[in-house]
């Protein structure tokens, strides 16, 4: 299998979006590369009274449009060319939608899955402890991502708050609603998808009632995807895949019995709903909507000519090579690039940190609203940009992005 490198790809994305706006050598060269990294060792005291230590990274972007902002994983594939992506990927989503917000990515190299409640609390408190000086509510402001939850973030605020002598909810989002999290955070990013699934199914004229839908990856974002699909878009979702395989029934699974199955045995194995299905064969299977929502790279030049979807749509981060994104998009299916579909994640942490801010709440039909109308708007403008220009949706996220950043670090006197 051929190793592909994240960065790799975003930074291919910056060198043919900047020949497209003309961008100087030196704003390109700055665009590649983040603002800030911390690097820590990360002891922790294990249940057995041994102590490891865990390699730890957060990574500012670029601020040049407000604070960073971007999520936390945890897992055993970290690496800190991975998270410098990742941050990177934040920056053009934030970009794109003008939050005021720039772009970070904080990862731990570990495996929640082997680590007891109490380790990954310890964890998590110790790793803040070493990023403290580096975060803030206007600094850079961190949220969950694989691996990490909401309870995640209730002991990195706590933490936090222990450190500057007071209770600061604006440290973080993604939070309980019980400490400052908002309405409608835990589903944002599969809803903020499918909003986006709704529009570009009308330009493409297909029928979303009925459509099917193969879904990589059961975590927050795929489980919510499931579940979603048919009370949003009236889809039938007829696949779904985690890290230990899947399920497939041609009928339509049945997603509320999936997810029950799921919170007894902490897996979607053996749940009788429908075949057990390879990760390889659900990425292959003949329906209308793909939506790779785990890991990076999870479509590469091995497979891309397996894939038969006609929408694919990345709610996961980095699901495509660069390769394989140029040859599906000639190959003629529609791609809506993550910077674009899997957004509602952060515009949603966004309205939190307002919410925060304000000592507000919003009602959940307000998150809901708010989300749509960012979402539709957004998709329409990037839509418009790569029909008129004859350029993938990609591109054009890219070039739009970029062109916000490029503003404002010329209004900054940046550049
Ligand atoms: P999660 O940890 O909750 O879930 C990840 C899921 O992927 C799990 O079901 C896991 O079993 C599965 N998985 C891992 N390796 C796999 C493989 N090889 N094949 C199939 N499934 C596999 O993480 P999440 O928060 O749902 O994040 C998923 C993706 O969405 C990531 O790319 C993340 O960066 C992106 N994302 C997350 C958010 C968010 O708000 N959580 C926002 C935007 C983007």
């Amino acid at each position: 299998m051929t190793e592909v490198n994240l960065f790799e790809t975003v930074k291919r994305y910056v060198c043919a979006c900047a020949l497209d706006l003309k961008l100087s050598s030196d704003i390109e060269a700055l665009l590649k590369m983040p603002m800030q990294e911390l690097h820590v060792s990360i002891p922790v005291r294990m249940d057995d009274g041994t102590l490891r230590v865990f390699p730890g990274y957060r990574i500012q972007y670029n601020d040049a449009r407000g604070p960073t902002k971007g999520g936390i994983r945890y897992h055993p594939d970290v690496t800190v060319e991975e998270v410098r992506a990742l941050a990177a990927l934040m920056t053009w989503k934030c970009a794109l939608y003008r939050l005021p917000l720039g772009g970070a990515k904080g990862g731990v190299i570990c495996n929640p899955k082997e680590l007891s409640v109490r380790e990954l609390e310890r964890l998590s408190r110790s790793f803040v402890q070493k990023i403290a000086h580096f975060i803030g509510p206007d600094r850079d402001i961190p949220a969950p991502d694989v691996g990490t939850n909401a309870r995640t973030m209730s002991w990195m605020m706590d933490e936090y708050s222990k450190i500057v002598g007071k209770t600061s909810f604006g440290v973080i989002t993604g939070k309980p609603l019980s400490l400052g999290g908002s309405e409608g955070r835990e589903d944002a990013t599969a809803r903020g998808g499918w909003y986006v699934i709704g529009e570009a199914a009308k330009d493409l004229g297909i029928t979303l009632k009925g459509a099917t839908v193969a879904i990589q990856g059961f975590g927050n974002v795929g489980e919510n995807a499931a579940f979603l699909a048919h009370p949003l878009c009236e889809c039938r979702v007829i696949a779904v895949s985690d890290s230990g395989g899947g399920v497939v029934n041609r009928e339509g699974l049945d997603i509320p019995k999936l997810r029950e199955h799921k919170k007894k045995t902490g897996s979607i194995k053996n749940s009788g709903l429908g075949d057990d299905i390879t990760n390889k064969q659900l990425l292959g299977l003949d329906v209308d909507i793909l939506i790779p929502a785990a890991l990076e790279n999870a479509i590469s030049m091995d497979n891309a000519d397996s894939i038969k979807a006609r929408i694919i749509a990345e709610f996961g981060n980095g699901p495509i090579t660069a390769e394989a994104d140029t040859h599906l998009y000639a190959k003629g299916v529609r791609i809506i690039p993550d910077v674009l579909c899997n957004a509602g994640g952060v515009i949603v942490s966004y309205f939190e940190m307002v919410q925060n801010l304000n000592m507000d709440h919003w009602e959940q039909d307000a998150v809901h609203s708010r989300l749509k109308m960012y979402m539709t708007e957004t998709y329409r403008m990037v839509y418009n940009m790569a029909t008129s220009n004859n350029i993938s949706l990609r591109r054009a996220a890219y070039s739009r992005a970029m062109e916000h950043m490029v503003e404002a670090m010329k209004m900054r006197g940046w550049i």
